[in-house]
């Protein structure tokens, strides 16, 4: 971030992170506080859909201390990103959150907790570059919390699962400490979970009430009822968003070409097709990382993202051949017991 920025600084901007996302504009925290924010004419007309700010960005801004506003010049590069179809064209992508390091992966205990619903969320999570951890809701109403958590773990190798209690104050503390100081989680999951809840509990304050007293006032200009970024104990944030929990929807590899458009490309111009970019000859990446175009962490990032999505696919697909054997062998024998039916049995 810090050297990503110096271009900016140079410019004499000073950097922001958007927080809320409205129809006429966007919310940015800087270090002179929240302010509202456009997108500048030559950033809202040259940009791609993807370029556009989205929550969760960090921007390079001029500010106007006098009208208490800002000018959005330059976005970041993301290093992650969740995004899905726009609603008016399946050809556009939508960045629906930015920069997000953890995703809880909500689900309730007590009803229908369902796999492959989790699997979806799980995917969605690894195509976004962020970390998953699954969390499991409302123990308090689920016979053998445990139990299930063991049964959930088996489907997510590698990623934690979480059982809390908002209503008993359980497992908060491990929820939290899933998180750096400084890093970015987002609750995805099907409504009614509890997600709400989790974040009113850490906030210690119901912020729906909150924004209804705004509202109530007339004081609409400060509200982020749309997309807000929360502050929680040790410094970390939760970027809550009713975007995102339409996450699960996107299709496969969608997440990965967006945060890594860039490499993407290099890849097309490689020399072989089926270059594994590891010495072949007019190999771009190999060329990119050794001019220093190329970054080698995020290049290491892209392939274990990739990898990590390659398997997720695997298992999808090992358990769709595993439903189907089920559903034939399941009519052979339904087929087997109706012929021995039409010999009058035997
Ligand atoms: P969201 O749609 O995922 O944000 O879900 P909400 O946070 O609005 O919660 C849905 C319902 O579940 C509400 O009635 C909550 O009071 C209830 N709920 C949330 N957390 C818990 C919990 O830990 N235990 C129990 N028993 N109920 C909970
Ligand atoms: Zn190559």
């Amino acid at each position: 971030m810090v050297g990503a920025f110096t271009p900016h600084a140079h410019a004499g901007h000073v950097p922001g992170r958007v927080v809320a996302q409205h129809r006429d504009g966007y919310e940015v925290v800087t270090d002179d506080g929240e302010l509202r924010a456009k997108a500048s004419g030559r950033l809202f007309h040259e940009a791609g859909n993807a370029e556009h700010p989205a929550v969760g960005d960090w921007v390079a801004l001029s500010l106007d201390l006098v009208e208490h506003t800002a000018t959005i010049h330059a976005v970041l590069p993301r290093r992650t990103a969740f995004v899905r179809r726009a609603a008016d064209s399946v050809q556009t992508l939508q960045v629906i959150a930015a920069n997000v390091d953890v995703a809880f992966v909500v689900t309730s205990l007590n009803a229908d907790l369902n796999p492959r619903r989790i699997e979806r969320y799980l995917a969605a999570a690894w195509q976004s570059g962020a970390r998953p951890v699954v969390v499991l809701t409302k123990s308090d109403l689920a016979n053998d919390p445990q139990g299930e958590a063991t049964a959930i773990a088996a489907l997510a190798p590698g990623c934690p699962v979480l059982v809390v209690s908002a209503r008993q104050g359980h497992g908060l503390d491990a929820l939290l400490a899933q998180m750096a100081q400084g890093e970015t989680g987002v609750l995805i999951g099907s409504s009614g979970v509890g997600k709400s809840t989790l974040v009113n509990t850490f906030l210690g304050e119901d912020r729906m009430a909150t924004h209804a007293i705004r509202e109530a006032d007339g004081q609409g200009r400060h509200t982020t009822s749309h997309r807000s970024l929360v502050l929680l104990p040790g410094g970390s944030l939760i970027l809550d968003t009713p975007g995102i929990r339409e996450v699960g929807l996107m299709d496969a590899e969608e997440g990965l070409s967006v945060v890594f458009d860039d490499i993407e490309h290099l890849i097309e111009t490689c020399k072989f097709n089926d270059c594994r970019h590891d010495g072949e000859p007019g190999c771009a990446v190999r060329g990119a990382l050794n001019s220093g175009a190329l970054d080698p962490a995020r290049w290491a990032n892209f392939l274990k993202l990739s990898a990590e999505l390659a398997a997720v696919e695997a298992k999808a697909e090992r358990l769709a051949k595993d439903a189907e054997r089920r559903r034939l062998a399941g009519l052979q024998k339904a087929y087997r017991a109706n012929k021995k039916d039409a010999r009058g049995g035997d």
